[in-house]
């Protein structure tokens, strides 16, 4: 699938001149690394130079991978996303995102190939185990796979950014408790992230 773009008169907010900007009614994989940059929702001014975050409505799909992520800011849950729009995609792993950093994650963690349960159950417990000695950790994400077939993750700090490298292999452990112990899911939207991760593990 294909992006589609629409473009759409946006002020600036900083010296108020009228743009058009280029926004993605749907995102495909030619636009893979412009998401996984977080690029495609930078904005800067031509007018002014400022520099602006524009985060909307719309989804990433890769048809030949059959998955779908949706982005819907503010959105309380995946009931947004409605039947009709579900019945486009029967078949597909399907994702409700909130917030543009955790759409760029899941596009990130689902290219890879990975299962983003067992990604999310990993950065659970990576976070439990540095928050308990550092408790100005924030959050975690996943970044990518390494050239060695590890797996790199963000670590945001109060006032700091690093990383951390995890084995393959305690992927691979985690998701053998997946496939083993989490009841499977079905056809439907789901949010899978930190805290279905701590849901699954109370
Ligand atoms: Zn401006």
């Amino acid at each position: 699938m294909n992006s589609i773009e629409k473009q759409l008169q946006f002020t600036c907010p900083k010296c108020k001149e009228e743009h058009k900007v280029t926004c993605f009614e749907q995102i495909g994989p030619d636009q893979k690394e412009q998401v996984m940059n977080s690029s495609i929702f930078q904005w800067d001014c031509e007018s002014c130079g400022h520099k602006v975050k524009l985060v909307y409505p719309t989804m990433y799909c890769n048809e030949e991978k059959k998955f779908v992520i949706f982005l819907r800011p503010n959105a309380a849950d995946a009931t947004c996303i409605g039947e009709e729009e579900q019945a486009r995609f029967p078949g597909f792993t399907k994702r409700f995102c909130k917030t543009a950093d955790t759409f760029v994650e899941k596009v990130r963690v689902l290219e890879a190939g990975l299962n983003d349960q067992a990604i999310e159950l990993l950065k659970l417990i990576t976070f439990a185990k540095i928050h308990v000695e550092n408790d100005t950790m924030e959050d975690i994400f996943f970044y990518r796979m390494s050239e060695s077939g590890s797996l790199e993750f963000t670590l945001m700090y109060k006032e700091d950014v690093d990383g951390i490298d995890i084995d393959f292999s305690m992927y691979e452990n985690v998701l053998h408790i997946v496939q083993d112990e989490v009841p499977p899911l079905e056809d439907d939207v789901y949010c899978i992230d930190l805290n279905w991760a701590g849901a699954q593990v109370v």
